[in-house]
């Protein structure tokens, strides 16, 4: 008698697999922002969403300045074509210690970057086209008039909205709202997140380093994973250790999670084996979603809510957790934190050998771009992809991004990567 299989993760197209874009979407949906804020001091702003559009009080220059080292002049003084004029210094206008002169004309004021254009003067001849005569200086008429110049106002006006609520305050809008004056900045208050492993074969490093492990015991590291995803963000974290493999321990960490926490996130014990319990115990305490997703890795991922705690259930493998996380997790963390953008950009880039796909799913391969010897930028994989190969997300610096129905890849090939690395 032929043996009825049942859809695995193994088959490429099982036919309920939902997409990735369509997950994200209903996530997103569902997502509900954190609706209180907190003042705090300029530098503890920094990772956190404001809550509060920041507004100018000040013009940004304050006050029109030399953008070079050089002399200002009025263009009126500027001769015509390699005519040669010969203008009187009269003093030294240096950043933050401003001159008390009304330029007349034939006049010229010695002036640094950043200091105060002197009244009567709407141009700086840069100093390295002037030529020196004791007191006086020799311009021709090569400088365009009202070169040079930064204008107060000519970035910012007084009044203008310079960041909007739901911008994430990186070092460049800590910059920005510091050259504001403003140091007390209204954002919205950190998320709380809870975060548990499961799974009878984990051994805690709590308890367990260094120590031997026995046969079909391994050491817990996705609890440190997710320490190490979510401390890049702004939350409060509640580490709940290990839970065994019985549906009331797992029942019961869930409810605690929830008490406690806006966000729960668990790995292992999603899949459809007879020790999975997390997606029984969201189905028992609140609403579940589970998804059987067309992406590897990563296929199984239960989401839901007790009460008013968002849950995900992220799977086991090690790699699948950082995949999930990046793709669905941090997605939601953000929106919850009320931020309005979020940074998912793709870039193509040529492949440098064939990678090996079948259609079905959307695939998250482990790549290194690199400079190959013609100067051009390739990327190939980091070697085997199984799920549990951690250490191929140490070797990679991009995820390889291979669409639902791409059948491989040859050399040459463009394909989309996601790199781990950003400045911000
Ligand atoms: P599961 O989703 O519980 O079936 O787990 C899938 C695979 O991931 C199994 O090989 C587990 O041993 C492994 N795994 C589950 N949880 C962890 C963890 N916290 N740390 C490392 N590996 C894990
Ligand atoms: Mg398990």
């Amino acid at each position: 008698m032929a043996i009825e299989k049942q859809p695995s993760c193994d088959d490429p197209q099982e036919p309920d697999l939902l997409p990735v874009a369509v997950a994200l979407a209903r996530m997103q949906e569902q997502v509900k922002t954190v609706s209180e804020s907190k003042q705090v001091s300029l530098r503890e702003s920094l990772n956190h969403v404001l809550a509060k559009d920041i507004i100018s009080p000040i013009k940004v220059p304050a006050y029109t300045n030399s953008a070079m080292d050089g002399y200002a002049i009025n263009s009126a003084d500027l001769p015509s074509g390699d005519v040669e004029r010969k203008l009187t210094v009269l003093d030294t206008a240096w950043a933050g210690r401003p001159v008390d002169i009304v330029l007349k004309p034939g006049e010229a004021v010695r002036i640094m970057t950043g200091g105060m254009m002197p009244a009567g003067s709407d141009t700086v001849v840069i100093q390295e086209h002037v030529a020196l005569d004791g007191e006086h200086i020799l311009i021709d008429g090569s400088t365009v008039a009202g070169r040079n110049v930064r204008h107060a106002g000519e970035d910012i006006n007084t009044g203008d909205i310079v960041l909007r609520a739901g911008t994430l305050v990186n070092p460049a809008e800590l910059g920005l709202i510091a050259s504001l004056g403003i140091d007390a900045v209204e954002v919205k208050r950190c998320l709380k997140v809870a975060f548990f492993s499961t799974g009878d074969e984990l051994r805690p490093l709590e308890t367990h380093a260094g120590k031997k492990l026995s046969p079909g015991e391994i050491f817990d590291s996705n609890r440190h994973t997710l320490f190490a995803l979510l401390s890049r963000e702004q939350v409060e974290l509640v580490d709940l250790g290990v839970v065994p493999d019985t549906r009331e321990a797992t029942t019961a960490a869930i409810q605690k999670a929830a008490d406690v926490a806006d966000l729960v996130i668990t790995s292992g014990g999603v899949s459809a084996g007879q020790a999975d319990f997390v997606s029984e115990s969201i189905a028992e305490l609140g609403e579940l979603t589970f998804w059987k997703l067309a992406m590897r890795p990563g296929r199984p991922l239960a989401c839901g809510v007790v009460n008013d705690c968002r849950f995900f259930g992220l799977p086991g493998n090690p790699v699948a957790v950082m995949v999930t996380f990046y793709e669905f997790v941090l997605p939601t963390i953000k929106a919850m934190m009320g931020c309005s953008t979020t940074d998912t950009q793709l870039f193509s880039v040529k492949a440098k050998e064939s990678i090996r796909k079948v259609p079905g799913r959307i695939e998250y391969q482990r790549g290194i771009v690199e400079v190959d010897d013609n100067g051009e930028q390739t990327v190939r994989t980091t070697g085997k992809q199984g799920a549990g190969r951690l250490s191929s997300m140490c070797l990679a610096n991009c995820f390889i991004v291979l669409p639902v129905e791409c059948d491989g890849v040859a050399p040459g090939d463009l394909v989309r990567v996601r790199p781990f690395f950003g400045l911000v």
